[in-house]
């Protein structure tokens, strides 16, 4: 009886815990997400997006040059069919500045242990019962109970955490039922280990983008697993849950990165730009005006324009019928294996 109480202790954890990717098939694509802006750069517009990142020591968002590149054209729809992965893009139109996150605290402290939530005997014999019940239960635990008939999108936040948005944002998505995924820059996390951990307690997906915010295709590959690792580290630290994703700063690779991340890249294929328009209405637009099923949408936690504009965006998406989900809830839904060493930016 012993075995069979812990078994089913951990079919109720399990349970717990669907927020956790699924692996599936996956779709392969390389870019940041803007299909041919990377590629079609002048050395010319290469030096001019340079020379407009922020000043260091600003306390400004390693993102007003991170997707500098994907500036050169407007919102960019779906990334099927692109190159695969490390075939070559070696980030030539990538901007050069290391977009460092400054003046924030130094961060992570001991590894905390996973946070177990208290499982009721009642939940534990709905499990059960629901187990019995049949083999399709394993599918709606890994989808989080999503339609997978139904159209959805993942919005992505970057840069974070930044409580002052990022709690805007949790506030308006649990209006609705949705969630996000937030990818965190490790250096930051442990200044704000209140938010993070909000972040796991309402099911949205706490992700990795890099320790330093480091351009990884000007690094070697010990130091891209450094990053990598260092933040997925800090992530852990703060909240107990160790990411499965990458966002890859400024979407910026090589076939180096490629090789050494060793997890799977989340790119994206709406690109909302909101760190240079700071504008809500125009956030706003780059949104309503493209989603559909299947989009991976970027945005920065960083800005107060972004949270005011997830206020209006999150209330219409839930009109038009979206689901709200992370890119692993999606994923599993899409029936798509997130694998390492690979970059997907839609489940179109
Ligand atoms: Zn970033």
């Amino acid at each position: 009886m012993k075995y069979r109480k812990w078994m089913t202790v951990g079919a109720a954890l399990a349970f717990l815990f669907t927020a956790q990717p699924v692996y599936a098939a996956p779709v392969i694509v390389a870019g940041a997400g803007a299909p041919g802006t990377e590629g079609t750069q002048t050395a010319g517009e290469q030096q001019a997006q340079e020379t407009v990142t922020q000043a260091p020591g600003s306390s400004q968002d390693p993102a007003s040059s991170e997707t500098a590149v994907a500036a050169q054209s407007p919102t960019v729809v779906s990334g099927q069919g692109q190159n695969a992965p490390g075939s070559g893009n070696s980030g030539s139109g990538a901007p050069t500045s290391n977009g460092e996150v400054t003046g924030i605290p130094e961060g992570p402290g001991g590894i905390k242990s996973e946070p177990v939530d208290p499982v009721t005997p009642e939940e534990l014999a709905a499990q059960e019962a629901a187990q019995a019940a049949g083999t399709q239960q394993s599918t709606a635990q890994s989808t989080g109970g999503i339609d997978p008939s139904k159209p959805m999108v993942a919005l992505t936040f970057d840069d974070g955490p930044q409580p002052s948005v990022g709690n805007r944002i949790m506030d308006c998505l649990a209006q609705y039922g949705g969630k996000a995924t937030f990818f965190m820059v490790g250096e930051r996390v442990g200044s704000y280990k209140t938010e993070v951990q909000r972040m796991v307690a309402e099911g949205h997906e706490v992700a990795n983008h890099t320790m330093n915010h480091k351009y990884l295709q000007k690094l070697g590959a010990a130091q891209i697993q450094a990053q990598v690792n260092q933040g997925n580290d800090a992530i852990q630290a703060a909240c107990g849950v160790r990411p499965t994703l990458l966002r890859l700063p400024g979407g910026n690779h090589n076939s180096m990165v490629v090789a050494n991340a060793g997890m799977p890249m989340i790119q994206w294929n709406v690109d909302t730009l909101d760190w240079k328009t700071r504008n809500a209405d125009k956030t706003v637009a780059a949104v309503l005006n493209h989603v559909k099923d299947g989009d991976i949408i970027l945005m920065h936690e960083l800005y107060g324009a972004t949270g005011d504009a997830v206020a209006r965006i999150v209330p219409e998406l839930h009109n038009r019928g979206f689901q709200m989900v992370t890119v692993s809830q999606m994923a599993a839904a899409k029936g798509k294996t997130l694998e390492a060493g690979k970059l997907y930016s839609s489940f179109n």
